[in-house]
């Protein structure tokens, strides 16, 4: 397992490895690396010949200053969870200094609509910061191809975007959604869950497959409606959003159109801890 810190020694690595005519896939990741994070590694194993996971809690994409501060960081941990892999893996795990030099701010991008809905309203700068620091991570990594989860659905239209604005050689793939037996997704704020919410956490879910089984028969506002209710009778979470949205533009459906393909999405809070979620739904 290489562990690497700094921006010249990942350049060095993976420069080596590409003289010898192999290729490179990269996860970038926040660690308290999980079985999610394992599913596009693994993905990323069969079409690559190595692959970079970095782990950076990125300050830039946090409008929350207290989740920010309670991320957990496990590098210790993440290390030894990648240590099956042997030498396949390299884990790419710099400072903020070295991922944007002395001003670790973010740059304004113009997404194109996708950033002014869901995540974007409720996280005011959120995917300037992703942007911001992916642009950085791609260009001092360098890879093949990149792998992204579509728990963070919304997140993997804006990488796909950043990379034509700003031109970057490298191909974005996004992995299916990683869930526990019981149907929860998994996610690295799950560790933050006391047993009890890990189970209540589960309605998410249960929702999202009712909303995909009455898609065909129901109007997108008679789910809105009917997932709002449901919501307001569960005492354990507290929903922020609930949308059905087209997969290509996430513009919110309003009328259903034929060859279009759709998407339901929930941002909804156990206690203090924001959980989201999404699911295809045609
Ligand atoms: P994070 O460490 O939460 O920033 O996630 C790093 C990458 O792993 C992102 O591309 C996420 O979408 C992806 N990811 C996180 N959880 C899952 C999951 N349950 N299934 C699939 N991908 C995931």
């Amino acid at each position: 397992m290489n562990l690497i810190k700094t921006k010249t020694e990942i350049a060095k690595y993976v420069s080596e490895k590409k003289a010898q005519k192999s290729t490179i896939g990269f996860v970038p990741t926040m660690g308290a690396l999980h079985q999610g994070h394992a599913s596009l590694i693994d993905f990323g194993l069969e079409r690559h010949d190595y692959i970079i996971v970095s782990i950076f809690v990125n300050p830039t994409q946090f409008n929350n200053a207290s989740d920010l501060e309670k991320y957990p960081r496990t590098l210790d941990q993440d290390a030894s969870f990648l240590g099956k892999y042997k030498n396949r893996i390299a884990i790419y795990a710099p400072t903020a200094q070295e991922v944007y030099g002395p001003d670790v701010i973010s740059k304004q991008y113009n997404f194109k609509g996708i950033e002014t809905v869901m995540e974007g309203t409720h996280r005011p700068g959120h995917f300037d910061g992703v942007g911001t620091v992916l642009n950085h991570l791609f260009r001092q990594v360098n890879p093949d191809e990149a792998f992204f989860g579509e728990k963070d659905f919304q997140q993997l239209l804006i990488v796909k975007k950043l990379v034509e604005i700003e031109k970057l050689p490298l191909k974005i793939t996004g992995c299916p959604i990683h869930r526990q037996e019981n149907g929860l997704a998994m996610s690295s704020r799950n560790a933050r869950l006391t047993p009890q919410q890990l189970e209540e956490a589960t309605f998410i879910y249960k929702i999202l497959h009712q909303v995909n089984k009455d898609f065909k028969n129901k109007s997108a506002s008679k789910l809105r409606k009917w997932v709002t209710g449901q919501f307001n009778e569960n005492p354990h979470l507290k929903l922020e959003y609930f949308e059905i949205s087209n997969v290509k533009n996430l513009k919110p459906l309003s009328r259903k159109r034929k060859n279009q393909k759709y998407r339901a999405f929930i941002a909804a809070f156990a206690g203090e801890i924001r959980l989201i979620d999404n699911m295809a739904v045609n």
